[in-house]
């Protein structure tokens, strides 16, 4: 077996010819239903909300529709369940201009949902059910294995199950694949193997603090600690300030973009499914990483999470 990085050089030595997709998203699909409260309820207490807005939404699908919107050749792998929300979540990324092909219809599964509330403050309580992005196995990977090998770089996030991002990475490995890791929901601890072969691990400040077992310190302390425990590379989002990268050519701090956020939700997605996107296409981490600064960026300057992702047009609109 030799290494990825010799894999990828005798690619490049070759020239090899682009794969049939920039960007897999291997992940998880939801409906988030929001309901706008004045006050968010107690144990026991009603209260009554604003209409119900159903939007398409969880963070594998973000991801495909923000690498999509952006101009990446795009396939999703995720199961959503035979009902309503299924469908608004195919409609969404085929709008979008992802290859649904290798999304899984489970006719015995409830679609995902995030019931949201939110109050004035903008603070929020989010109750998730899984449904079927809980049926997710290692076997629909290797049944989706000859995607993965026609794929330059596979995205990978923690909303579906854990051994099922494992045989994602183990097969996204073995075919030379590049591995773009968000472990988010932050679990406690990540596994050594699936850090090895995070080519970046996308982290927020939250997850890097969390993840990295220190309690003080800068990004940069995180970061280095991250790749120390075995990353190849690592990439902390900063939010409004940008992100601060790490890998084997050193540290890049990458500014931020002023914008008046209007909306932060799913900022860390349309960030992460960029970057894929530019690193398929070649760029070098910080290349890729100034370029996702700026699709995040424009995120945030619209409500919603996948309905507030830009094209390459609307980024043009962004301050420098
Ligand atoms: P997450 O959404 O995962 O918590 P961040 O808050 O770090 O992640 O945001 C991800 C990216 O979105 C940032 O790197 C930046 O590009 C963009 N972003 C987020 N908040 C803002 C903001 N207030 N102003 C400008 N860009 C922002």
């Amino acid at each position: 077996m030799d290494t990825r990085e010799q894999r990828a050089d005798r690619r490049s030595d070759k020239g090899e010819e682009r794969r049939m997709y920039d960007v897999l998203v291997v992940g998880s699909a939801n409906a988030d239903l929001t309901v706008r409260v004045a006050r968010r309820p107690g144990a026991g207490e009603t209260v009554l909300g604003t209409d119900l807005v159903e939007t398409a939404g969880g963070k594998g699908a973000n991801q495909a529709a923000a690498a999509a919107r952006i101009g990446g050749r795009t396939a999703l792998l995720a199961r959503v369940g035979g009902d309503a929300y299924g469908e608004l979540l195919l409609a969404a990324q085929r709008m979008a201009g992802t290859d649904v092909t290798p999304v899984i219809v489970d006719e015995g599964a409830r679609t995902g949902t995030a019931m949201i509330i939110v109050d004035p403050d903008g603070d929020n309580s989010i109750v998730v059910s899984p449904g079927a992005n809980a049926a997710l196995t290692p076997h629909d990977v290797t049944a989706a294995k000859d995607v993965i090998a026609a794929s330059s770089v596979v995205s990978l996030q923690l909303e579906v199950p854990m051994e099922t991002v494992r045989a994602a990475a183990a097969t996204a490995e073995a075919a030379g694949t590049r591995v773009v890791l968000n472990p988010s929901p932050a679990p406690d601890t990540l596994d050594r193997e699936l850090l090895a072969v995070a080519d970046p691990l996308v982290v927020n400040e939250h997850e890097a603090r969390q993840l990295s077992g220190r309690t003080g310190g800068t990004a940069a302390d995180w970061a280095s600690a991250l790749r120390e425990q075995g990353a190849r590379s690592v990439v902390v989002t900063l939010g409004g300030d940008g992100a601060l990268v790490l890998d084997a050519s050193g540290t890049a701090a990458i500014p931020g973009v002023r914008v008046k956020a209007v909306d932060t939700t799913g900022a860390g997605d349309a960030f992460t499914g960029a970057l894929a996107t530019r690193l398929a296409a070649g760029a070098t981490l910080p290349e890729a990483a100034r370029f996702a600064v700026r699709v995040g960026a424009a995120a945030v300057t619209k409500p919603g999470a996948q309905p507030s992702y830009p094209t390459a047009d609307d980024l043009a609109q962004l301050p420098e």
